[in-house]
């Protein structure tokens, strides 16, 4: 999926929790292509590697260098996930809630990523298997998941409104 939806979808089971801490799982939600493509974008920004031609669609697999796949096998996959979020369980002797949007990244890539372009490797390093899915990019996905995204926060909205209403009765 797009990063800004990635974003709004970590972000939306924590609105309750204040500002600070929406935008916290926000940027939780957009991490994993953060540490992997947002780290290509910096290398090519700065020169360091040639703009891959994104015009007609997703570019060749061949112009991405190859530390950006490993990087996207780290950062989604359910496997790295579970086992970060079991280290930290047992560190703090209590879950760290806050990398749940992390792991709803990966669960949303599965199906809105094809082998076209990088699919997601969520059981990296047990297996490369991969679920052919569906480019985010195509209306079948793009359309329905403004939909979705349209309804969650509709809902956000009224429940926060209803309650400042509340509040500002009492
Ligand atoms: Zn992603």
């Amino acid at each position: 999926m797009d990063i800004i939806s990635h974003g709004l979808y970590g972000g939306a089971g924590f609105y309750k929790k204040g500002k600070k801490i929406f935008w916290l799982a926000f940027f939780i939600g957009m991490l994993p292509d953060f540490l992997s493509f947002g780290i290509f974008w910096l290398d090519t920004f700065l020169g360091f590697h040639p703009r891959p031609n994104w015009q007609a669609g997703p570019p060749a697999m061949s112009s991405i260098p190859e530390y950006v796949g490993m990087l996207y096998n780290f950062t989604h996959s359910l496997v790295i996930f579970l086992v970060v979020f079991l280290i930290i369980l047992a560190i703090r002797k209590k879950p760290l809630w806050l990398l749940i949007p992390w792991g709803i990244h990966i669960l949303i890539d599965i199906p809105s990523h094809s082998s076209a372009f990088f699919p997601t490797p969520f059981l990296w390093p047990l297996s490369n298997f991969h679920f052919e899915g569906i480019g985010w990019g195509n209306p079948i996905i793009f359309v329905p998941n403004l939909i979705i995204l349209g309804i969650i926060y509709t809902i956000i909205f009224y429940r926060k409104n209803s309650k400042n209403k509340i509040i500002s009765k009492k």
